[in-house]
């Protein structure tokens, strides 16, 4: 009999915290003893997973928000991650913004600026990436599979067939011929894992009662062995569950030759996936903008659901941004026309990541995209670098973390509105533009449930927190 397998994925992100004016960690009184959320977590989670060698035994993505975080804050724990990578590691879009909601251009940058930041970090291209909050249309699944990602995670519920049966991988068609490997998880198991804190007491009691049942079959018609996959947020590893790290330990470390309790093998999910996906048995699709936290579509992110009590300030907000969007690029397109480079702008911004993740300088850059002889003038240069630099802040405004909770006055949205600020105050600085008045005035639309104040009060407020002027 063929033994069943087991693997586990682990998601592990927290958005970016520090000021983007200055590149400041605020204080996070709330995270006491430490002196913010990432330290707490990582102490609690990322730390501790990493010394039990947790990252060489389960496939994970590590946000680049996060990444840069660690290698700066807590290197050993960067390096076990840099280490575990191979065969390991999955991508991430680069700052965690629903791309069902984003524009198409966004998406392209969202994730090319997650590959090449990965490459950046471990040496090596990924084969999967992991999509925020798994939020998925077709188009999205057709661009990964672009940009030569073979495989991705979902939800069971995003299957178009529901129950689906998990226990196999899946090809999902994109048009023109072209597919993607995807592994739907476990729900059950998953849930189990992340909301049931009594099922994971014992991780031998889970393997034997809940893992084991799962994988009582033969093989599938094409021969696929089953396999489940567990894939939850890795900060549940000792953060929102304590000692649960012991437990993950427990569950994917090898066993002794003497004790071999296990009925099923532990696998790699890359492994899993490199696997030819017969279209014949294992053909998916999916259902059109889905996530894993919302069971209403991507509506947490952009309107009301059941999710928050009152999500009256989501759709506003997001429209807001969205129009603040469209007026950075309409002007930051116009400066640059107008002043004769001869480059794609959009272009341009699928490169610059590797100015945002210091892998290069910006007049390396500058000479990488107009050459080194450019008759193009120093100030004109600058404002290219400027203006991408606005591009860069105007992407992480979308980061779905603003989006998540219940009410705008956290400090997740205050993030995002900073983020907006940034954008906004270079743009109009460098074509004198009044982008922020209007934002301003958008912003206005919407009011946060618990407090009463609206956005352009909450925008105010965000940009004294780190000493920058109000709103003229
Ligand atoms: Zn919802």
């Amino acid at each position: 009999m063929t033994r069943g397998r087991l693997a586990v994925h682990a998601h592990f992100y927290q958005p970016r915290r520090a000021d983007p004016f200055s590149g400041r960690m605020p204080a996070e009184p709330a995270a006491a003893p430490y002196p913010n959320w990432n330290a707490r977590i990582d102490a609690e989670a990322y730390r501790p997973n990493a010394e039990r060698g947790n990252l060489q035994r389960i496939s994970w993505d590590l946000g680049p928000t996060l990444a840069s975080w660690l290698e700066a804050e807590d290197p050993p724990t960067y390096s076990a991650f840099q280490k575990a990578a191979p065969s390991r590691a999955i991508a991430q879009a680069y700052h965690h913004s629903i791309l069902p909601l984003a524009s198409a251009a966004d998406r392209r940058t969202e994730v090319r600026w997650g590959i090449r930041d990965f490459e950046l970090r471990l040496g090596f291209r990924p084969k999967g990436l992991w999509l925020p909050e798994t939020a998925v249309d077709l188009p999205t699944l057709a661009l990964l599979a672009e940009e030569g990602i073979a495989y991705t995670i979902l939800a069971p519920w995003q299957s178009a067939e529901t129950p689906t049966e998990t226990r196999r991988p899946y090809r999902v068609s994109v048009g023109s011929g072209h597919s993607i490997g995807v592994m739907f998880y476990d729900g059950a198991l998953s849930a189990a894992v992340s909301f049931e804190p009594a099922a994971s007491e014992d991780a031998h009691q889970f393997a034997r009662d809940r893992v084991a049942p799962r994988l009582a079959r033969g093989p599938f018609p094409d021969g696929t062995v089953p396999v489940v996959l567990i894939a939850t947020d890795g900060e549940l590893y000792g953060h929102h569950q304590v000692f649960r790290d012991l437990f993950l330990e427990h569950l994917v470390a090898p066993e002794p030759e003497e004790i071999q309790s296990r009925t099923f093998d532990l696998v790699d999910l890359e492994d899993v996936m490199a696997e030819p996906i017969d279209q014949e048995f294992a053909n998916a699709r999916i259902r059109e903008r889905t996530s894993w936290s919302c069971h209403h579509g991507v509506a947490r992110w952009s309107a009301e659901c059941p999710d928050a009590a009152d999500g009256r300030w989501k759709g506003p907000l997001r429209a807001a941004l969205d129009r603040l969007a469209g007026g950075v690029d309409a002007v930051s397109e116009g400066v640059i026309r107008d002043a004769g480079v001869t480059v794609n702008f959009w272009e341009a911004r699928d490169a610059y990541v590797d100015v945002v993740s210091g892998a290069e300088s910006g007049a390396q850059f500058l000479t990488r995209c107009l050459g080194s002889r450019s008759a193009v003038s120093e100030a004109r240069r600058a404002h290219l670098l400027e203006l991408l630099e606005a591009q860069r802040w105007r992407l992480a405004m979308f980061a779905s973390d603003g989006w998540f909770w219940d009410d705008p006055i956290r400090e997740e949205t205050a993030q995002n509105l900073l983020a907006a600020a940034r954008a906004v105050r270079i743009v109009d600085k460098v074509a004198g533009t009044h982008l922020e008045r209007f934002l301003v005035a958008d912003l206005a639309l919407f009011t946060s449930p618990s407090r009463k104040v609206d956005g352009a009060e909450l925008y105010t407020r965000a940009l004294e927190s780190v000493g920058q002027r109000a709103p003229k």
